[in-house]
């Protein structure tokens, strides 16, 4: 045993786009406390999305604290923490006084559309950074703060602020650091895929100061040890939320994969130690690293909009009083009635890549209720899901053959039948539906010896729930044209 034995647990800390959360697990992978607490969604304006980053590091103290306090459990029972992050979403601060400069912007935000056509065709950087160029990833964003916030380039210039994603502001309040690690670092459009470093031309091209930018690391090292509310513990891995439920649904092997169906949704896949270009419109990413072993990359499908859809359908529409309710609302009819909803409310992520699309409810007659659209709000992610692994499946040559899910909309048993039925696969979830902060529990306690390996790890994947296919292909046909002429009618509402 390792000398870390004495210590029972590791802690998770996933910041996510909606809420930050905090899970203590054992040494089985079993979860011990849960705390969580949501952030304000700050909309300034049309497409902005912005959050305070002070707030997320006061909530992401608070639910450690509760963590640990729940299970009555002090930082000495922890081996290790690990960090899990909303990825892109952009943070430049003081690094004397740590005071965020600005707002941070979120990776919905998509005020640097104009920006991004400035800075040319979209495949121009693909080949480095396994990435078309677009409103979603955070090196444009760090532009648009050197470019709007007064003074701010000449700051950044003589390293006076510091720019990080969440990952790297985490780690920075913990233990004063300034690193991020590579998944995170691979989202900015700055990161080399082969060499794992900031590119010259890529960040000449964007325009951001080499001198503002952390250092990349593996996702699975000590970073630092915490000073404060987490004294002493070795701060030991990071991994973007995506990477960290392709790490915590153990998909170690290339060909594995999952899709984490949260307010977005990812599909990740695993493709090995070489990055894959794809012809397809999926990105090439880092899956994960850990320590000193090779990269494992990854091909992604993002999806920008999907559990986003059902608190829109809440909050905006009021139709719901809660996101489960929306099961009970679409069981009240057969079907959608012939309505489908295309929620490109910040433009099409893969595999279509259009800022320039908006949302469409397409298909609506006088005897569509609310009940339908309820249907055509969860099938939305089905459909968009569908053109992924269709791109997934061009890309790799290899057809899907199962489908591993987790998130908050696995909990919709109405959607995930829906899902096997337009994937014709079955789809399965794990026993510990929690893989984002499992992900960074595990690779924070392979870096301090709490875990050993990678293979000791899949024994805690367990099968909770599973949804098999049930459409006759006829049905699948039909919607999915259906959806994809919806698709069509969403492009072109941006001049
Ligand atoms: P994130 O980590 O992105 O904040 P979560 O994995 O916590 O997301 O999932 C929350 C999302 O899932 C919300 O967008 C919510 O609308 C959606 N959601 C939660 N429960 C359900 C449900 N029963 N049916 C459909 N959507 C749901």
């Amino acid at each position: 045993m390792s000398s870390n034995s004495a210590k029972s647990f590791v802690a998770a800390i996933d910041q996510g786009t909606t809420s930050s959360r905090c899970i203590v697990f054992d040494h089985g992978g079993g979860i011990v406390s849960v705390a969580q607490k949501e952030h304000r969604q700050i909309f300034p304006k049309p497409g902005w999305v912005e959050h305070d980053a002070e707030e997320i590091w006061a909530n992401v103290l608070d639910v450690v604290h509760g963590a640990l306090q729940k299970a009555s459990l002090t930082v000495h029972d922890l081996a290790a923490v690990g960090i899990t992050n909303q990825r892109e979403t952009t943070v430049v601060w003081d690094k004397a006084t740590g005071v965020p400069v600005h707002n941070a912007i979120v990776w919905q935000d998509t005020r640097t559309d104009q920006l991004v056509k400035e800075l040319g065709e979209q495949n121009r950087f693909r080949d480095k950074c396994g990435l078309p160029l677009a409103t979603y990833f955070s090196g444009p964003k760090v532009r648009w703060l050197l470019d709007h916030v007064d003074g701010l380039r000449e700051r950044a210039e003589r390293g006076e602020v510091l720019f990080g994603t969440i990952d790297t502001w985490l780690i920075w309040k913990l233990t004063g650091r300034h690193v991020t690690d590579v998944t995170n670092a691979s989202r900015t459009m700055l990161m080399n895929l082969q060499t794992l470093d900031w590119d010259d031309e890529l960040v000449d091209a964007i325009g951001v100061p080499r001198a503002m930018l952390p250092e990349i690391r593996s996702s699975a090292e000590v970073y630092g040890h915490a000073t404060g509310t987490l004294e002493g513990v070795p701060v030991a891995s990071a991994l973007g939320d995506q990477q960290a439920a392709l790490f915590g649904q153990t998909c170690y092997a290339p060909g594995e994969g999952k899709c984490t169906y949260g307010t977005g949704s990812f599909l990740l896949v695993n493709t090995g130690d070489k990055p894959i270009l794809s012809q397809n419109g999926l990105l090439t990413t880092v899956g994960y690293k850990i320590g000193d072993q090779p990269a494992s990359y990854a091909l992604e499908g993002a999806i920008a909009v999907t559990g986003a859809l059902v608190q829109w359908f809440r909050d905006k529409m009021g139709l719901i009083s809660s996101a489960p309710e929306i099961e009970t609302l679409a069981r009240s009819v057969e079907d959608n009635g012939g309505a489908y909803f295309v929620p490109a409310f910040s433009g099409l992520f893969a595999p279509h890549w259009r800022s320039d699309a908006r949302g469409v409810i397409a298909g609506l007659t006088g005897y569509i209720d609310k009940g339908h659209i309820a249907r055509a709000v969860l099938e939305a992610t089905a459909w968009q899901t569908r053109e992924v692994v269709d791109a997934m499946n061009a890309d790799s040559g290899v057809e899907l053959t199962t489908l591993k899910v987790d998130g908050g909309m696995t909990a919709n048993n109405l959607l995930m039948g829906f899902l096997a039925d337009v994937l014709d696969v079955p789809v399965v979830r794990p026993i510990i539906a929690e893989t984002t902060c499992l992900g960074a529990a595990y690779a924070a306690g392979l870096a301090v010896g709490y875990w050993s390996d990678t293979e000791s790890l899949r024994e805690n994947w367990h099968k909770a729930a599973e949804w098999l296919p049930s459409m006759d292909p006829k049905t699948r046909d039909k919607g999915y044209r259906k959806w994809k002429k919806a698709v069509e009618r969403t492009v072109g509402w941006i001049d």
